[in-house]
C-alpha cells in the first residue's frame, strides 16, 4: 500500500519565511520559561552576596526586556536554525533554506536589528545578518511526522568564542573528558557571561563532536541524555562546574552553570573526542512547528 505523503504548498514557504523572521526576534527578546526558572532557582539558592546581586540584575534584565519589548542583550548573534523535516511531508529543502534566509533579512531590516555578520577576511558587513553559509542551518528528520520543526538560536559571540575541541586519547578515558571540561570552563572564566548552559559533545569525528556540543547547549533545561551513564556524567559535571566558584559574570559564587548537557555519538576505536560549547545565561532559542499549508505554532 502506498503511504500518503503531503506536499508543502506555496503558503508553506511564505509561512516559513514569516516564522524564521518571528523566531529570530523572539529568541532575542524572550528568555525561554525553563531558562527563567533555572535563573530564578539559582537566585534563590546562591549563597554569595555579590553573586546574588548579579543574579538579581539578571532577573530584572529579563523583566525589563519583557516590559519594554526590548532585546535581552545587545548581541543579535549569528542566526542558527535547526530544522527537523517530517518524513511524511514533501518539502523543497533549497526553497525552505531561501525562506529562512529571507526571514532573517526581514527581521534585521524591519525590526530593525543590529547586523552582527561580516566577511571573515574583509570584515565587510552586508547589514542583513546573512552572508555566505549564514544563517547556519542544521537539517534533521522527524520520523512519521507531517510537519517541520524549526528552532532558532541566535548565538552570541561572547559564549561562542569560548568553544573548545580536544581529540583525547582513548587511554585518557572518562577522567580525561572530566579534566578537559573543567579546564575549559576555567579558561572561559567570565567571557561567556555565566551562569552558562554548558553543552558537551562526546564521540563522533571532530566536526560531529563540535556540532553535538552546540546541540547539547540548546537542549531544554530539565532534560537528560537518554543513556544513563551519560545522564550520570551530566549530573556529576554540573556539580563539579558549580564547585569551581567562578560564579555569575565571573565574580565568584555557587552558580557557574545553569545546566550541563551531553550529546554523544559512537567514535573510532583510536579516538576520544570531546567538545564544549556554551550558551550564556540568556539561553537564546525559540521554536515553531510548521504545517503543509503554512500554518504554524510558535512556542519555545
Ligand atoms: S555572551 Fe550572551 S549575554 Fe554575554 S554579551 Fe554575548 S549574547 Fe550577551
Amino acid at each position: 500500500m502506498l503511504e500518503t505523503i503531503a506536499s508543502a504548498g506555496a503558503g508553506f514557504y511564505t509561512g516559513a519565511e514569516d516564522v524564521a523572521r518571528a523566531l529570530y526576534i523572539r529568541a532575542l527578546k524572550d528568555v525561554p520559561p525553563d531558562v527563567r526558572e533555572a535563573i530564578e532557582g539559582a537566585h534563590q539558592r546562591e549563597t554569595h552576596e555579590r553573586a546574588q546581586k548579579i543574579l538579581t540584575l539578571v532577573v530584572r534584565n529579563v523583566q525589563i526586556a519583557e516590559e519594554h519589548r526590548m532585546l535581552v542583550c545587545q548581541d543579535t548573534g549569528t542566526p542558527i536554525y535547526y530544522v527537523g523535516l517530517g518524513t511524511r511531508l514533501h518539502v523543497d529543502g533549497a526553497r525552505l533554506a531561501t525562506a529562512i534566509r529571507d526571514g532573517v533579512e526581514r527581521a534585521t531590516r524591519e525590526h530593525p536589528l543590529r547586523s552582527s555578520v561580516c566577511h571573515p577576511i574583509t570584515r565587510a558587513n552586508p547589514q542583513t545578518n546573512t552572508g555566505y553559509r549564514i544563517p547556519v542551518i542544521h537539517w534533521d528528520f522527524v520520523p512519521d511526522a507531517d510537519h517541520v520543526d524549526m528552532l532558532c538560536v541566535p548565538k552570541g559571540s561572547g559564549s561562542e568564542n569560548m568553544s573548545f575541541l580536544k581529540m583525547l586519547n582513548p587511554a585518557d578515558g572518562v577522567d580525561g573528558i572530566r579534566r578537559y571540561v573543567l579546564e575549559s570552563v576555567v579558561e572561559a572564566g567570565a567571557n561567556p557571561c555565566p551562569p552558562c548552559i554548558i553543552g558537551i559533545g562526546i564521540g563522533g569525528t571532530s566536526d560531529v563532536c563540535v556540532a553535538l556540543a552546540k546541540k547539547a547547549s540548546v537542549r531544554k533545561l530539565g532534560t537528560k541524555n537518554p543513556d544513563p551513564a551519560l545522564a550520570a556524567l551530566e549530573e556529576e559535571l554540573f556539580a563539579a562546574v558549580n564547585h569551581l566558584g567562578i560564579g555569575p559574570q565571573g565574580i565568584g559564587g555557587d552558580t557557574t552553570a545553569l545546566a550541563v548537557h551531553i550529546e554523544h555519538a559512537y567514535t573510532h576505536i583510536t579516538q576520544n573526542p570531546v567538545a564544549i560549547n556554551m550558551q550564556c545565561w540568556r539561553g537564546l532559542r525559540a521554536h515553531a512547528r510548521l504545517h503543509a499549508d503554512g500554518r504554524s505554532e510558535i512556542g519555545t
